[in-house]
């Protein structure tokens, strides 16, 4: 390669960063602009009982509602999120949002029918300082008992590189939160992960559905460690009834329903009368 070429290539490159980087920059500054706004909404995929398909919980899935972009998936921000520090305000609309959604819910429906809102959450802001004091109040504020409240923590987190943030888990646990680790089985995480960290609920990523075993092992596990398992990204009838066979509770998917906008919902649109 004669060393004109090398150098052009190189300046492609330098304007290749350079373009990803002011992309990045403008990106983050839009974000700001969006948690300072408020211009997020929450969709809200059931949790279902899959002998009933009766839903127990909703999970609160965050959506960048962008003025002239339209409704912005949180795969295509929630890195920049993440190392800004945007997401601990966004992830405090969230949850307030969440629970204000949750009361309504706990507000209009009989006692036996009153579903959890589940909430991600992110290392950052579990390690922010008063999150937990944050937790407390937002569930006083909108009325409802922690029990209406569960949050979703990835499953790197079980991780050793995390382990401060147990405590902060440990105590909202105690306040009565439920805690789930999400997308279990993709991870390099051991069983005895699980076992140690205070947690009640076990969510099967979507990635594990086609592989039996796998499936059969984390059920089985799951349930010597007395944690309720949710299967994420079922599909199909196929998923269904493999879940139902190695006595998997809980799913939640397309299957079932994709994520709902539920402002002013009612009470049927959330338990549609079965046919
Ligand atoms: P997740 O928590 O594992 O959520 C499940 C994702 O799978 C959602 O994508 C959901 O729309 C999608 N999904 C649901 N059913 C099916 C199905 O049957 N098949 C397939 N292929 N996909 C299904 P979404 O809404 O794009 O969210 C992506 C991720 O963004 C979430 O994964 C979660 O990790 C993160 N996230 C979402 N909302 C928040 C939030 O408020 N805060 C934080 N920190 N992270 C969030
Ligand atoms: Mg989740
Ligand atoms: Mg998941
Ligand atoms: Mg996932």
């Amino acid at each position: 390669v004669a060393k004109g070429a090398g150098k052009n290539q190189w300046r492609r490159y330098q304007a290749h960063l350079h373009g990803a980087m002011v992309e990045r920059l403008e990106l983050r500054s839009a974000l700001d602009h969006a948690v300072h706004e408020g211009h997020f909404l929450l969709a809200y995929q059931p949790i279902v009982d899959l002998q009933t398909d009766e839903p127990v919980g909703f999970e609160a899935l965050v959506r960048w509602h962008h003025p002239t972009r339209g409704v912005i998936a949180p795969a295509e921000f929630l890195e920049v999120a993440e190392e800004s520090g945007l997401v601990v305000p966004m992830g405090r609309w969230v949850l307030d949002q969440a629970l204000r959604t949750a009361a309504q819910w706990w507000r209009t429906l009989p006692r036996s029918r009153r579903p959890y809102v589940s909430v991600n959450v992110s290392a950052r802001q579990l390690r922010d300082p008063g999150f937990a004091d944050q937790v407390k109040q937002s569930l006083a504020w909108a009325g409802v008992p922690p029990k209406a409240l569960m949050l979703e923590l990835s499953e790197p987190l079980l991780g050793d590189a995390h382990e401060a943030i147990w405590p902060v888990v440990a105590d909202l646990r105690d306040h009565g939160v439920r805690i789930a680790i999400d997308d279990f089985g993709t991870g390099t995480s051991s069983p005895n992960a699980l076992r140690r960290h205070p947690i009640d609920v076990v969510k099967i990523d979507k990635a594990c559905l086609d592989d039996l075993p796998l499936v059969t092992g984390i059920v089985a596990l799951a349930r010597s460690l007395d944690l309720t398992v949710i299967a994420e990204g079922v599909e199909s009838t196929v998923h269904r009834d493999l879940l139902l066979r190695v006595g998997a509770p809980l799913g939640q998917g397309y299957l079932f329903s994709s994520p709902l906008d539920l402002t002013g919902f009612s009470a049927d649109y959330l338990f549609p009368a079965r046919v």
